[in-house]
């Protein structure tokens, strides 16, 4: 079978109408057709028709998409957008193998079971001062690791969980967490939360230690192989768990998880999966107040994953009003892309730097003193552009909000 026919087939869902082109940051950035969906469309269907060569010029067009999925949710005709460019990655890959910088590779470690100590020796940089030396003496640039040294957070300590984690009182159910790659070195904090937090709605947590990678990064870059290896190993780590449902804590890790099925021939998980926001959302919570009053201004930052790919983004709001005083009016929630879309943010460093400006001074407009994220990449390159600016504004999910307002706590 020709391989280029499912994607071709998708493509030519495509009419052509133009409605995406609006909403599509990289066409309002760069504004040509090239830099839109139909034209990324239009050049993948010339790429397959043999109409088009694949130059650099060709290949950069693709490179620059965000695959925020923003064009998707308008789509009159329903085109499966990153589909068509996660396939078409993956048929180039084929075709030329492609290689990655060296900051890419660093990245792809850090991702991959055993990265601890890559993290233990960042660590230590970090308290010695010699990062911040090196920084300032610009020798991340020499070595080409400049952008995602950029976005490294200071590192606190890690969190190793236990594999099961008892409910509070008398159990409504079952679950297991998935934590994501770098949560247990990036995001501890919000890890904890999370277990604490279904712990007190009454639901036992299994945190099973043979998960992995989610295999987005694999996947968006034309990875398919490595992607769906990732994918078989976290359906096998989830399998013996006597569970009602997978519960994700990263809104980029759902999106994937929750799309197993289109390109894994049918495999996936025995049981629901579900992003920890609307699974919160939707359950029947207890009567008496569960949380404190917040009296702090604070902005929201609605990841692509959430809104576009999930589309639970109301659900991420129902679950903030819980906490009493919480006050978000429209201006103090921004809805475009960050530009940290997985590791756009290394290959298209100025771009996403764009990006990135623009969500950073929109969101810190309000005078917030406190940003929501929901997605671990969007609150790294917030928080990195922050630190650009010296501001010193914590940017948290909203799990460790939710967590930290509980009344007994
Ligand atoms: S909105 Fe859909 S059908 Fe219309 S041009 Fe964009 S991708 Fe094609
Ligand atoms: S995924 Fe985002 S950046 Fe890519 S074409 Fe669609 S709207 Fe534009």
């Amino acid at each position: 079978m020709d391989i280029s026919a499912p994607i071709y087939e998708l493509a030519d869902r495509c009419v052509k109408c133009g409605l995406c082109l609006a909403e599509c940051p990289t066409y309002n950035l760069l504004g040509t057709e090239s830099e839109s969906p139909r034209g990324r469309i239009a050049l993948v269907q010339g790429w397959l028709s043999g109409q088009l060569e694949t130059t650099a010029n060709w290949q950069s067009h693709l490179d620059h998409c965000l695959l925020c999925r923003r064009c998707e949710r308008v789509c009159p005709s329903r085109v499966p957008y990153a589909e068509i460019m996660d396939r078409s990655k993956a048929l180039l890959a084929k075709q030329q193998p492609q290689h990655s910088a060296l900051q890419g590779q660093l990245l792809q470690q850090l991702t991959r079971p055993g990265a601890g100590w890559l993290f233990t020796a960042a660590r230590l940089l970090q308290k010695t001062g010699l990062l911040w030396l090196a920084q300032k003496l610009r020798l991340d640039n020499l070595l080409g690791v400049q952008d995602l040294l950029a976005m490294l957070p200071e590192l606190k300590a890690p969190f190793s969980p236990k594999r099961f984690y008892p409910a509070q009182g008398k159990p409504r159910g079952s679950v297991a967490l998935f934590q994501g790659c770098l949560s247990q070195q990036v995001n501890a904090e919000t890890l904890q939360a999370a277990i604490r937090l279904l712990n007190r709605l009454g639901f036992d947590v299994h945190i099973p230690p043979q998960q992995n990678c989610c295999g987005a990064f694999a996947l968006h870059a034309g990875n398919e192989q490595e992607a769906a290896q990732l994918a078989s190993a976290n359906i096998a780590a989830f399998k013996p768990l006597d569970i009602d449902a997978i519960i994700s804590l990263d809104n980029g890790c759902s999106a994937q998880l929750t799309e197993y099925t289109k390109w894994r021939d049918g495999e996936n998980f025995s049981v629901p999966v579900t992003d920890i926001l609307p699974f919160l959302a939707r359950l029947d919570w207890p009567q008496e107040p569960l949380f404190r009053p917040l009296n702090k201004a604070v902005a929201l930052q609605v990841p692509c994953s959430l809104r576009n790919v999930l589309r639970h983004d109301a659900e991420l709001l129902t679950l903030l009003q819980k906490i009493p005083g919480i006050h978000l009016p429209q201006e103090a929630i921004y809805t475009r892309c960050c530009g940290a879309a997985g590791s756009y943010f290394l290959e298209n460093p100025v771009i996403s730097g764009q990006f990135r400006e623009n969500a950073v001074n929109s969101l810190t407009q309000s005078h917030p003193e406190l940003i929501i994220s929901s997605n671990l990449g969007c609150a790294l390159q917030l928080q990195a552009g922050l630190r650009g600016k010296n501001n010193k504004i914590p940017v948290i999910h909203p799990i460790l909000l939710l967590e930290q307002q509980l009344s007994d706590s």
